[in-house]
């Protein structure tokens, strides 16, 4: 054995005493061996953290494996006598229950609130109980055959013994030991259950975030982007395209007379018109690189990837054109007798982040040139010194 058990500790759990002698000389070397490993265990346990797991770990194999060894060798006595098999049973069951609750409640140690006092206790009563119980009973049945008795009268004898009381009473402690493994058990398994169950409502939560901000993104009455999602996504692609010193366009777009096709029509069926130009807009910027949204009110807006100012002003002339083509009517519009729009576009090549702000004062700079010059049109911003001068300084 690798530890020096037999060295006395004041921290000892187990302490030998005479009335633990069961005066089978082979079986009490045993029994005290056993109270030795097992107050090994006790200061390893104690000295926490300080050991190492593989060296407690280690500590406790040696008592298992020494528990197993000397169960083979007291049930081997108990054959070799001939005991009566209605206490050779029993005594092999109790053996086998010791070393499937220890390993079971060392297994799960880590679950106890006070995990090194519940197993050093559980492992003292259960040590105690039977050396003082059924290795008595036993050392008083080899006694009585070995001095000419039939098993079956050494057996019976033992019902009259004044320790049957006892004996009864530390069954019942051993019962007792047998409910705590039990729910240890199914403390463990409704752990478990429990935390199967966070996984899967974790996954559901993460995916209804995932939906959550999809819609976050988007707008409830056209189901395009919002103004929210446009602004990001304008971040990043200046920064993309000033990297790659690529053009980027935006076009604003705004309904013409808006506010008369409201009160003339309704405000739902303005909702159900911008909702009909935001379809036809999307059937003109479908590019998967481009993205429309709506800016705000009757103004949408789209960002155009790798797009130059004629580019941009392609877009802006054939989007006008296609609302135009809708031929929605609106009696209430001095412009035209259907529902128009103005677009504004711009483009340029960013090299800083204010580069964003600024592609969008342009764009609305050319659609208000476009409502000035009469709405239903697109217009380009020109870029010339005078104009960007102008919307540098809003
Ligand atoms: P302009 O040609 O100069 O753009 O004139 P306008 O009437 O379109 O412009 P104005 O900004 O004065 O009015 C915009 C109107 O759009 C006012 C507002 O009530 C209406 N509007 C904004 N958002 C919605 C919406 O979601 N649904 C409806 N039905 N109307 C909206
Ligand atoms: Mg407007
Ligand atoms: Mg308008």
């Amino acid at each position: 054995m690798s530890s020096s058990p037999s060295l006395a500790d004041t921290r000892d759990v187990f302490v030998w005493d005479t009335t633990l002698d069961t005066g089978l000389d082979e079986v009490d070397t045993q029994h005290r061996h056993l109270a030795d490993l097992f107050n090994a265990l006790n200061r390893a346990l104690l000295q926490g953290s300080a050991i190492p797991a593989e060296a407690q770990q280690a500590v406790f194999n040696e008592l298992l494996a020494y528990a197993h060894q000397h169960f083979e060798d007291e049930e081997q006595l108990m054959r070799d006598a001939g005991l009566d098999e209605r206490h050779r049973i029993p005594h092999e069951r109790m053996h086998r229950e010791f070393v499937e609750q220890v390993r079971a409640m060392w297994d799960t140690r880590n679950q106890l609130r006070d995990p090194t006092e519940t197993l050093l206790g559980f492992l003292t009563a259960w040590l105690g109980l039977h050396i003082l119980g059924i290795d008595m009973s036993m050392a008083r049945q080899l006694a009585r055959v070995r001095a000419g008795a039939s098993a079956a009268e050494a057996y019976a004898a033992e019902e009259q013994h004044p320790d049957r009381g006892m004996a009864k009473l530390l069954h019942m402690v051993g019962q007792l030991y047998h409910a705590l493994i039990e729910r240890n058990r199914d403390l463990q398994h409704v752990n478990e259950t429990l935390e199967q169950r966070v996984r899967e409502r974790t996954a559901e939560l993460e995916a209804a975030n995932r939906q959550l901000e999809a819609y976050s993104r988007i707008d409830g009455l056209l189901g395009i982007a919002n103004r929210g999602y446009f602004n990001k996504r304008l971040r990043e692609e200046i920064a993309r395209h000033a990297r790659q010193a690529r053009p980027l366009a935006v076009v604003m777009f705004d309904v013409d007379h808006f506010k008369r096709y409201n009160d003339h029509y309704g405000h739902q069926a303005g909702d159900a018109c911008l909702q009909a130009v935001a379809r036809a807009l999307k059937r003109e910027i479908y590019r998967e690189s481009d993205l429309l949204a709506r800016y705000g009110g009757e103004e949408l807006v789209a960002l155009l990837a790798d797009t130059d100012g004629d580019g941009a002003r392609v877009v802006a002339e054939r989007a006008v054109a296609a609302v135009r083509a809708l031929a929605l009517p609106h009696a209430a519009s001095p412009t035209a007798p259907v529902v128009t729009i103005s677009a504004g576009s711009a483009s340029l090549v960013p090299t800083v982040p204010e580069d964003g702000p600024r592609l969008l004062r342009l764009a609305d700079a050319a659609l208000y040139a476009a409502k000035q010059a009469g709405r239903d049109r697109a217009v380009a911003s020109p870029r010339d010194a005078r104009l960007d001068a102008a919307v540098d300084s809003p």
